[in-house]
């Protein structure tokens, strides 16, 4: 259970994050749900947290922005308390080719995919340690253990999470933060809708349970990680991918 406890997850507003958001709330956290653009869809979800007698708060950032960062603390913090529970969601794609890939589609992913997972454990981690008490989930992705035709940054942003959740681990693991990876494979969401139909249908044939995983498959995985039960799990990384990667 994480009952009471302040959870902040990012880019909430969608996808997994949205099903994150809503896993925690169900467990007792009071939730602060972040977004960038979408601004209606991440108030629906603070409506559905509220309407089933949860706490929850939306707070608007771009998360790759270290600036807006600090600023997203000092909201959640004015409105529901010192963050316990982070989980590291925001993310996007901007896939090429290596040869094609523009100096931009590096940099986006860079920032939007690995400077936010730094800036957000970083404006977290001193109240966590002082309080003796943290969970950080960050979300990397197959692409970042396995990489990826077409992925060069994404799987460079995804593997990097490693390195900084795996050091948190040992930095702050005997103030009782904990800190660990969710690996997805294959989630249906926004992210995954455009793929062309062929590419799903060789994507499908490598899942040994043989179907698409849910935004609740890893939220589920999310959710037990940021638990009191999970104190002894740490700097591990969980494929929740169907068997995809084992
Ligand atoms: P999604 O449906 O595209 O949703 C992305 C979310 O991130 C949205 O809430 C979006 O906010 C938010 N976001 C993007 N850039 C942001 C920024 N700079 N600041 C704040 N929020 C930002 O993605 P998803 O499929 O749920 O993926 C969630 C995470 O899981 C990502 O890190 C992704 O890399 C990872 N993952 C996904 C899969 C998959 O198969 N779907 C597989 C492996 C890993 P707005 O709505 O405001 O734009």
């Amino acid at each position: 259970m994480s009952s009471g406890r302040v959870a902040l997850v990012t880019g909430a507003s969608r996808g997994i994050g949205r099903a994150v958001a809503l896993r925690l709330a169900a467990a007792g956290c009071r939730v602060a749900i972040n977004y960038q653009n979408s601004l209606s869809a991440a108030r629906e979800v603070m409506e559905e947290i509220q309407s089933s007698g949860g706490t929850a708060m939306i707070a608007g950032a771009d998360v790759s922005d270290a600036g807006q960062v600090k600023e997203l603390f000092d909201a959640v913090n004015k409105g529901l308390g010192p963050v316990e529970i982070l989980v590291n969601n925001a993310g996007i794609t901007r896939d090429n080719l290596l040869m094609r890939m523009s100096d931009a589609e590096w940099d986006s992913v860079i920032r939007t995919n690995l400077n936010s997972v730094f800036f957000c454990a970083r404006a977290a981690i001193r109240t966590m340690m002082k309080a003796r008490f943290g969970r950080i989930v960050a979300m990397s992705s197959v692409t970042g253990l396995a990489g990826n035709a077409g992925q060069t940054n994404y799987a460079a942003a995804k593997a990097g999470i490693l390195g900084i959740i795996k050091s948190i681990a040992r930095e702050a693991g005997s103030r009782g933060v904990t800190a660990n990876v969710i690996a997805p494979g294959y989630i249906e969401t926004d992210m995954t809708a455009s793929l062309p139909g062929g590419v799903r249908e060789g994507i499908l044939a490598q899942i040994p349970v043989g179907r698409y995983g849910l935004p609740e498959d890893v939220a589920n995985v999310a959710a037990f990680l940021a638990s009191d039960e999970a104190s002894y799990i740490n700097g591990q990384v969980i494929a929740v991918d169907g068997g995809m990667t084992m």
